[in-house]
């Protein structure tokens, strides 16, 4: 049984911003700003801004900013992530009587402007390493007034980002322990959420929700909603531990043996979308998984690891590198070897355009493009052969690391994480990974390519797997124009 915190560690949250308040000042409202930590449950970020609420008997409202164009989102993700936050607006008003305010175009402006309007005295946010976000809640705590406290709460990882370690980690074997050391003290159960008792008095707002999906599903058309991968916190959960099919309830006993095998994929958890748009919470996946550890230890193991230290090593890169996206970031000697060998002569070039139409002459990696765009999710292992393919087949590493980026940001669902540009920088500039031997194209980067993985899984068998979940994608999609164009033909 895991240990409860009654409150917020000081350590999970860090001041960005100390507001000087003048002195007779009544103190207003806690305004949560939500970006990363998409949920009601399990959320230390809405902890901590109702348990700073109720030390000063104020009420608290949440807000979250719909950016125009966020990393190139598209509809499968702006889709996915307005559904799960439909929930949370129901969530929060109908059970907690909390009110939730969405607002559009940059936060820079929205957040400050709502803060003031409100007389907020306090502004929480939750966590993300990304530079995008680093930026603006810069400038957000430049704009809001002298008197505004400004507090982020690492809700995302289990132990916060800047706890685990204050530096650049070499990679898992450097991160692994001191993560570890510190479970104790932050994989703790959650407390009870205590909502204020002193309630917003002032105007709430009515959202269409109907009408804001419809239209970023209409602008981001180019890359479709998926049809598997229901939203929200309650299907985040069932994903985790549903009767039907949850990943510990039915699928654990496998993911030892099969999580490498891209024909299975639900030898995986199916996670990633939930935990990317913060839906679920790390934490919460953790203490679950620990608790059925004594059946079957190696899976939960092996879960663990992949759960915690690889997905908080990602976040550590993201921190600490300013360069986490680019051959810059890359340690010296990868940049050395990369570049050594930039000029090699290489079997195929394609194009980024080619590379997105699966036009390549590697029926595997055509499989695996096409999984990502139609399905996307791509197998956890095929996105390893899928970036390194790219770099043998471009110009250089700076074009490969490009390439990949885009394409993963575009298409897959858990795309425009940390985990995507640490596993695009991992494939192809070795961060996270140590030296191998020398080769054309590769230098001291690790290297894969059909042959290997022929030894390892029934590639046929996937390459036709592949071609029938698109064929049965396509289809239903053709199905559903049919309907709607006849639905319109009733209609006119
Ligand atoms: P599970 O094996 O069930 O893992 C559970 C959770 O652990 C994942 O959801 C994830 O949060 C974490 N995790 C698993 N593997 C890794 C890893 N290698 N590094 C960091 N965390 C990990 N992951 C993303 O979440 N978003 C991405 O955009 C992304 N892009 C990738 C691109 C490349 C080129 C590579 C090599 C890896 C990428 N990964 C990415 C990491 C990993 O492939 C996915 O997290 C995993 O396949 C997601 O499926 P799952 O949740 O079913 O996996």
């Amino acid at each position: 049984m895991a240990a409860i915190s009654n409150s917020v560690q000081p350590s999970r949250f860090r001041v960005l911003k100390k507001g000087s308040r003048p002195s007779g000042k009544e103190l207003g409202p806690v305004v949560y700003w939500m970006f990363r930590d998409q949920r009601v449950s399990d959320n230390w970020a809405l902890i901590h801004a109702f348990e700073q609420a109720n030390m000063s008997n104020v009420p608290v409202a949440v807000a979250f900013n719909l950016f125009d164009q966020f990393l190139g989102a598209k509809a499968r993700h702006l889709g996915f992530m307005l559904r799960g936050l439909r929930q949370v607006h129901h969530v929060l008003e109908e059970t907690l009587q909390i009110p939730f305010f969405l607002f559009r175009g940059k936060a820079e402006d929205t957040i400050p402007n709502f803060v003031r309007e409100y007389g907020a005295s306090l502004l929480v946010t939750d966590f993300s390493p990304l530079r995008e976000v680093l930026k603006c809640k810069e400038e957000i705590c430049k704009r809001v007034d002298d008197s505004v406290t400004v507090h982020e709460v690492d809700a995302h990882n289990i132990v916060p980002t800047w706890v685990s370690s204050e530096k650049l980690e070499y990679g898992a074997r450097t991160i692994r322990s001191k993560i570890t050391k510190r479970l104790p003290q932050y994989l703790i159960d959650f407390p009870t959420l205590q909502p204020p008792i002193r309630k917003w008095a002032a105007t709430t707002q009515v959202t269409d929700w109907d009408g804001i999906i419809a239209e970023v599903l209409r602008e981001g058309a180019e890359v479709p909603e998926l049809r598997w991968c229901e939203p929200g916190e309650k299907a985040g959960m069932e994903v985790l531990m549903g009767s039907k099919n949850g990943f510990l309830t039915k699928r654990l006993k496998s993911y030892s043996t099969d999580r490498n095998n891209p024909l299975k994929p639900g030898g995986l958890s199916g996670l990633s979308p939930y935990l990317h748009f913060g839906q679920i919470s790390a934490q919460r996946c953790a203490l679950e998984a620990r608790s059925v550890r004594k059946l079957y230890p190696q899976a939960v193991d092996a879960f663990l690891e992949e759960l915690i230290v690889r997905r908080e090593l990602a976040d550590n890169f993201c921190f600490y590198q300013p360069h986490y996206d680019s051959l810059q970031g890359a340690w010296e000697w990868a940049r050395k070897t990369l570049l050594d060998h930039a000029c090699d002569k290489r079997e195929h070039l394609y194009t980024r355009d080619q590379l997105e139409k699966a036009q390549t002459a590697d029926p595997l990696w055509n499989a695996s493009q096409l999984e990502m765009v139609y399905y996307g999710k791509m197998h956890g292992f095929m996105r390893m052969y899928w970036a390194k393919k790219i770099l043998e087949w471009t110009k250089g590493p700076e074009e490969a690391l490009e390439i990949s980026i885009y394409l993963n940001n575009k298409y897959e669902i858990d795309g425009r994480d940390p985990n995507g540009y640490v596993g695009c920088m991992w494939s192809i500039c070795g961060i996270h990974d140590q030296g191998w031997k020398e080769r054309p194209v590769f230098g001291k980067i690790r290297y894969m390519n059909y042959a290997g993985c022929k030894r390892k899984f029934d590639v046929d068998g996937y390459i036709s797997y592949v071609k029938r979940l698109v064929g049965d994608i396509k289809k239903r999609k053709a199905q559903d124009l049919l309907l709607s164009d006849k639905a319109k033909q009733i209609c006119s």
